[in-house]
C-alpha cells in the first residue's frame, strides 16, 4: 500500500475498535486504544493507536491527535517498563508497505528488548495465544 492510500474501515485494528476482533486489552480511553501485538516480537510487545482519527499512517494524522497517541504511547511504554523490567525499550512505527507496514491503520509499537535475547520475527510465526498474552498484559496493566 502506498503512503497516500485512503483509510479502509475495515483493517485489522479498526475491526478491534468496533469490537467485531478480539484482542488482549491494557489500556482505553474515548480516544486511545492498547493492545497485545499477538505475533509479539518479545514479551511485552504491544501496539498503541488511536481510536478516532482513521489514519492509514503518521501522514494521515493531524497533530493534536498525534500528540494525544504519542502521550499514551509514552504512558504505555512506561508501564511496559515498570511491569516487565525489561533492559531497553523500542519504538517503532512503520509507513508503506515497502517501510514494512502491514496494518494500515497508525499504530505504535512498543517493543521490549532483554539483553541476550533475539527480537522475533515482524508480524509472523504463529499467533500467540490468548492465555500466553493475558499474564504479560496483566503485570502492565497493573502498572499503569
Ligand atoms: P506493522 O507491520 O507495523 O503494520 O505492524 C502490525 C502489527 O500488528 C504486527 O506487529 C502484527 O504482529 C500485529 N497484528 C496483526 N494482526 C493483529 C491482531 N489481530 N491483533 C494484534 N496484533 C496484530
Amino acid at each position: 500500500m502506498s503512503l497516500n492510500e485512503t483509510y479502509d474501515p475495515d483493517n485489522i485494528f479498526a475491526k478491534i475498535v468496533r469490537g467485531d476482533m478480539a484482542c488482549v486489552q491494557l489500556y482505553e480511553t474515548d480516544d486511545i486504544l492498547a493492545f497485545m501485538d499477538v505475533f509479539p516480537q518479545s514479551r511485552g510487545h504491544c501496539l498503541v493507536i488511536h481510536k478516532k482519527a482513521d489514519a492509514t499512517n503518521l501522514f494521515d494524522i493531524d497533530a493534536s491527535a498525534l500528540a494525544g497517541l504519542a502521550g499514551a504511547v509514552q504512558k504505555v511504554a512506561t508501564a511496559v517498563k515498570t511491569g516487565l523490567k525489561p533492559d531497553g525499550v523500542r519504538i517503532a512505527q512503520f509507513n508503506g508497505a515497502p517501510a514494512g507496514q502491514t496494518v494500515f491503520h497508525l499504530h505504535f509499537h512498543i517493543i521490549p528488548i532483554y539483553e541476550g535475547e533475539a527480537l522475533g520475527v515482524h508480524a509472523a510465526g504463529g499467533p500467540a495465544p490468548a492465555e500466553t498474552l493475558e499474564p504479560i498484559a496483566a503485570a502492565i496493566r497493573a502498572a499503569l
